[in-house]
């Protein structure tokens, strides 16, 4: 059968093993398994979102508010802008999908960093677009300059911070760069790892109304399935000036976000609390990984995220350390795909940790 051509050039996203896998091909008991491969929030759903979902489990023959006027008001609120700007999406990663779909057709020119989250690419080869990336691995912002001036672009992604990698540029540098782009060029500034970047420095954080007042030709996207821990709830949203969201919500289908989700991203807003407490825990053992590489003389990215990229360069094959950790339990994320000798492993909770490097004290003894 003959399908649309663009979509030969199209590769299928692989997601992070899920743990029943790894139940199914290494016979190992679930609860030894440790899923660290999908940047998930280790500390579980906040005990305020549970008990709200439960509350409302009975009236799921309703179709959800299609306006989501409770949820927008509550990020209208928390970042001072009108729900006006806002657009949710099955997870942010929906935007993205919009933010493409709206801009790119097959004549189109979609820019990215090298090394980073693999959805962009994905969506602009759905489009036809050409796809455009920098030399280096992290987000080089020089590079962008010159090959925006040299190609023009008309979708630009900075990911702030940078997925699979963990880095961040830092705020005056992205607004230096943003005051060269064309006001015709989307620029899509993906938060997804935003809460975690301006806790650990003041000068990574993007303030979304800022942003859009500052660069109308941005859209900012941040998720829930982070910090927020509703990874299972699929819920994310965009922040641009309205006639970016009115464009955008031409691609969106009715009822695009369920009602026990619009209702545990609302109570999840809520409590603020439980985000920044997982947060502070994130970075003390986020310290823990970072001495672990010290003391096997491996290096590592500064990381402004809830993972850590752990580079392995002529001692480990990151591709071998990956197996031999599932195989042993632990599902990381293998970066050789993405061109790089590395690891990604989500920051566990304290227990969880401790375990992973324990077995990989064992890995790394097996493949010296
Ligand atoms: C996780 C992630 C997203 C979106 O996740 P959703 O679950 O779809 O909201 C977007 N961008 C990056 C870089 C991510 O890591």
């Amino acid at each position: 059968m003959n399908f649309n051509k663009v979509l030969d050039n199209v590769t299928i996203y692989e997601a992070g093993k899920p743990i029943e896998l790894v139940v199914r091909e290494y016979g190992i008991d679930p609860k030894d398994i440790i899923k660290l491969a999908s940047n998930e929030n280790p500390y579980g759903t906040s005990p305020k979102v549970t008990s709200k979902i439960k509350d409302i489990a009975e009236n799921m023959f309703v179709y959800p508010d299609d306006s989501m006027y409770e949820l927008k008001e509550s990020l209208a609120n928390k970042f001072d802008v009108e729900a006006s700007n806002i657009i949710v999406g099955s997870g942010s990663d929906q935007i993205l999908e919009f933010c493409v779909h709206a801009k790119c057709d097959s004549n189109s020119k979609v820019l990215m960093s090298k090394t980073t989250f693999a959805m962009y690419e994905i969506y602009g080869r759905q489009t036809g677009s050409k796809i455009l990336k920098t030399k280096d691995n992290e987000h080089n912002l020089e590079q962008f300059s010159s090959m925006y001036k040299e190609h023009g672009a008309d979708i630009i992604f900075l990911c702030l911070p940078n997925n699979p990698l963990g880095e961040c540029l830092d705020r005056d540098d992205v607004y230096a760069f943003l005051e060269t782009i064309d006001k015709d060029t989307l620029v899509v500034i993906d938060g997804a790892y935003q809460e975690y970047a301006s806790f650990k420095d003041e000068k990574k954080r993007i303030n979304p109304k800022e942003l859009i007042s500052l660069f109308p030709n941005c859209i900012y996207l941040g998720t829930f399935s982070k910090a927020y821990a509703l990874g299972g709830m699929r819920v994310g949203y965009g922040i641009a000036q309205e006639n970016i969201i009115n464009t955008l919500y031409k691609l969106r289908a009715p009822f695009n976000i369920t009602t026990l989700t619009l209702a545990a991203a609302i109570e999840a807003l809520k409590d603020e609390e439980f985000v920044s407490d997982c947060i502070t825990k994130n970075f003390e053992e986020m310290k823990r990984y970072e001495k672990y590489a010290n003391k096997k003389g491996f290096d590592y990215i500064d990381s402004y995220t809830n993972f850590i990229t752990l580079k392995f360069g002529d001692l480990y094959s990151s591709k071998e350390v990956a197996q031999n950790l599932l195989e042993r339990g632990v599902i990381v994320r293998d970066l050789t795909g993405y061109g790089v000798n590395a690891i990604r492993i989500t920051i566990g909770s304290n227990d969880q940790n401790t375990r992973v490097f324990k077995v990989l004290d064992d890995v790394l003894e097996k493949l010296k």
